[in-house]
C-alpha cells in the first residue's frame, strides 16, 4: 500500500540521513525501529510532505485506488495523512475540545454539524470524552498522546504516521496508547517509529529495523526472531570478565540479574562452557543486525 524506493537524502551539513531506503509497508500496524539518530524521523518527515528527498520514490495507494506520488503530489498526501510529530506542541491554556475543533477547521470540516460529530467522535475513540472541556496544559503525557492520535485521525487518513509516541509514557499510558493505535491499524497503513524494541513486539505484524540511515531488516518480526534460533546463548559472567568477552564473542545484549551480568552472544555453536541455548526475541534480532553493521562498517574501513 505505501511502497518506498530508493529514496536519500544528506542534509546540508553532511549527514546521510537516509541511505537507499525501500520499503514495503503493508495496512496495519508496521514498526519502524532503530535508535536515535538512526533517520526515523528524516523518513517520517519525508514521507509526511514535510521535508524533500534527493532521490527515490514513494507511492500510496489512495482512497479511491488511485496511486500517489507521496513525493510529488502533495497536497493529494496531506489530505490522506494523519502525523503526529515527535514534537507535537499543543497549546496549553486550550481546551481538548476547542483545539481539535480548530484542527477540524484546518482540515477543511467547514460545515458546523458534521464537524461536531467528527470532533466528538475522535474524542470517544480516544478515551478523552470525559477530559474534552480540560485544558491541554493539565493533561497527562498519554492524554496529551492521544490527542495527538485524535488530530491525525481527522480526515480519515489512508496513512498515519506517528514518530516515537511512546517515550516518556509510563507503562500504563503506553499499554493504553499502543492498544488505541493497534485499533486504528486495522484500517489504515500505520507507521510508529520508535526505539523500543517492545513497542513493535507487543504490536507490529510487520517491521523494518533502521540505523545510520539503512534499512537493516524488513519484515515480520517472528521470522526474524526463528532465523535466529539456536543461535543466541546466555551466561552470567564476572563484572571485570565482560570487556574480555565483548573481545571474543559478538556479545548481543548484558542485562543484570541480582546484580550480576547476564550476556546475551550470538554465535552458531556453544561459545564455552557454561553457555546455555536461550530462545531468542526481538531484542536480540535487533542487535545483532546493529553488530553485524558495525562489523561490516570496520570491515570496510580496514
Ligand atoms: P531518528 O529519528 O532515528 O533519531 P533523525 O532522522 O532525527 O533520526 O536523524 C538522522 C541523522 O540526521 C542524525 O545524525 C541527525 O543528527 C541528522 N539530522 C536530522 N535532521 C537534520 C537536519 N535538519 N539537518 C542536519 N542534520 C539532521
Amino acid at each position: 500500500m505505501l511502497v518506498i524506493r530508493g529514496l536519500d537524502k544528506t542534509y546540508a551539513n553532511g549527514v546521510h540521513a537516509l541511505h537507499d531506503v525501500n520499503l514495503d509497508i503493508p495496512r496495519g500496524m508496521f514498526g519502524l525501529l532503530g535508535p536515535n539518530g538512526a533517520g526515523k524521523s528524516s523518513l517520517m518527515r519525508t514521507l509526511a510532505t514535510l521535508q524533500s528527498a534527493d532521490r527515490g520514490s514513494a507511492s500510496l495507494e489512495g482512497s479511491n485506488g488511485e496511486t500517489i506520488d507521496v513525493l510529488r503530489d502533495k497536497d493529494t498526501v496531506r489530505r490522506q495523512l494523519g502525523y503526529l510529530p515527535q514534537d507535537f506542541g499543543v497549546y496549553p491554556k486550550v481546551s481538548a475540545e476547542d483545539l481539535l475543533e480548530h484542527f477540524a477547521v484546518l482540515k477543511g470540516l467547514t460545515a458546523r454539524k458534521p464537524r461536531r460529530e467528527v470532533v466528538d467522535g475522535l474524542l470517544q475513540q480516544v478515551n478523552l470524552w470525559e477530559a474534552r472541556k480540560r485544558k491541554l496544559g493539565t493533561y497527562s503525557g498519554g492524554m496529551r498522546q492521544r490527542f495527538g492520535i485524535a488530530q491525525a485521525l481527522l480526515g480519515n487518513p489512508r496513512l498515519v504516521i506517528v514518530d516515537e509516541p511512546t517515550a516518556g509514557l509510563d507503562p500504563e499510558e503506553r499499554n493504553r496508547f499502543l492498544n488505541l493505535l493497534a485499533e486504528i491499524g486495522e484500517n489504515v497503513a500505520v507507521i510508529l517509529s520508535t526505539h523500543i524494541v517492545e513497542d513493535v513486539t507487543d504490536l507490529c505484524p510487520t517491521m523494518a529495523i533502521m540505523n545510520k540511515g539503512q534499512v537493516l531488516l524488513t519484515g515480520r518480526p517472528n521470522d526474524a526472531i526463528d532465523a535466529l534460533s539456536q543461535q543466541v546463548w546466555r551466561k552470567q559472567v564476572p563484572k571485570a570478565a565482560l570487556p574480555d568477552y565483548e573481545a571474543r564473542y559478538t556479545v548481543l545484549s548484558t542485562r543484570l540479574v541480582g546484580g550480576h551480568p547476564v550476556i546475551h552472544v550470538f554465535a552458531s555453536a556453544k561459545p564455552e562452557a557454561g553457555f546455555e541455548l536461550v530462545a531468542p526475541d526481538l531484542e536480540d534480532v535487533y542487535f545483532q543486525r546493529l553488530r553485524l553493521q558495525a562489523r561490516h562498517a570496520a570491515q570496510a574501513h580496514a
